[in-house]
């Protein structure tokens, strides 16, 4: 699916919040455990910074920076110094990322963002019912100027490219062990637009099989065939099936953009994952930051022109 792009004309550069404040009432993944998120209007340089209002005896808060990551083996995980965290942070991060919201404090009373369906659309909603609020603050961004990439050596690997404009996605995904997925791609080039038209709506998917043996490690308390489609063998077992034939690969997709987004701003360039998964991209962004010649950071407004000057003068 080619992916509408948006017209720049209609897309203003600058940092965004939400208009008005945005309760919703969840369960939580893992913990099984209701929870009640509310999305905060924030001020201009806040960027994404989640709140814990269940913690009074530490610090609360936590910045959704790829630096505060503290696990990854089934979800993305934030901690502070205090050790208070946040985990499945990544669909609601991706949504943020999809509707270029740059400022926002994001309260929970528990331990976990909720799960919602298991994908981004609850909270494109959210985002579209509170509306965006366009601030007074050139966007900047981070534009990549060379490739920088990492293989796990087991058949993973992700790779940043530098690109002239936005943020596009290449996805590949291979499940030899289930014909019910098999091999996928998907491709998509990041718009508001695009991020809630084509990726919102792909649902988390696990193997029934490894449900059972997180069950018995005490987690997906709160997994079920509402919040994740369910695979086993080759067979989907949700009855209502699947929102679309990829959408295995879209939800990768939308994982990496949320993943992506914890640099901690919009990122100018090209990312390919190749059965990957939330650590891959979370060392990924350790090595492009740790390198200081693989990226820079742009005011929008003023890069937009210098492409423009630049496409003048080649025409
Ligand atoms: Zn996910």
């Amino acid at each position: 699916m080619i992916a509408e792009i948006q017209t720049m004309t209609s897309y203003k550069y600058c940092e965004k919040t939400l208009q008005n404040a945005m309760p919703c009432v969840g369960i939580g993944l893992h913990g099984g455990k209701k929870v009640n998120m509310t999305l905060k209007p924030a001020p201009i340089g806040t960027g994404i910074v989640f709140v814990r209002t269940d913690v009074t005896d530490k610090k609360n808060t936590i910045p959704a920076t790829y630096d505060r990551i503290v696990d990854t083996r089934l979800c993305s995980c934030l901690g502070n110094e205090d050790g208070v965290t946040v985990s499945t942070i990544e669909h609601l991060m991706g949504a943020l990322s999809g509707f270029g919201i740059t400022n926002l404090f994001i309260e929970v009373d528990g331990p976990e963002v909720p799960i919602m369906d298991g994908s981004a659309a609850d909270f494109a909603t959210l985002i579209e019912c509170a509306g965006v609020l366009e601030q007074d603050a050139p966007l900047k961004a981070l534009k990549i100027l060379k490739e920088v990439s990492f293989a796990d050596g087991k058949g993973a690997e992700v790779c940043l490219y530098p690109a002239e404009e936005g943020l596009s996605i290449d996805f590949m995904i291979d499940f030899k062990q289930s014909r019910a997925i098999g091999r996928q791609e998907y491709s998509i080039m990041l718009t508001p637009r695009s991020f809630k038209d084509a990726v919102a709506y792909a649902r988390t998917f696990g193997f029934a099989q490894e449900v059972e043996m997180l069950r018995t490690m005490g987690l997906a308390r709160g997994g079920s065939l509402d919040n994740a489609v369910v695979v086993d063998g080759d067979k989907v077992i949700n009855p209502e099936g699947l929102r679309s034939d990829n959408e295995f690969v879209v939800h990768k997709t939308l994982d990496a953009v949320g993943d992506l987004y914890q640099v901690g701003m919009p990122i100018i360039g090209h990312f390919s994952g190749v059965k990957s998964g939330h650590a891959h991209t979370n060392t990924l962004l350790r090595h492009l930051m740790a390198d200081p010649s693989a990226y820079e950071i742009v005011t929008m407004d003023e890069y937009e022109e210098s492409l423009y000057q630049k496409e003048r003068k080649s025409a």
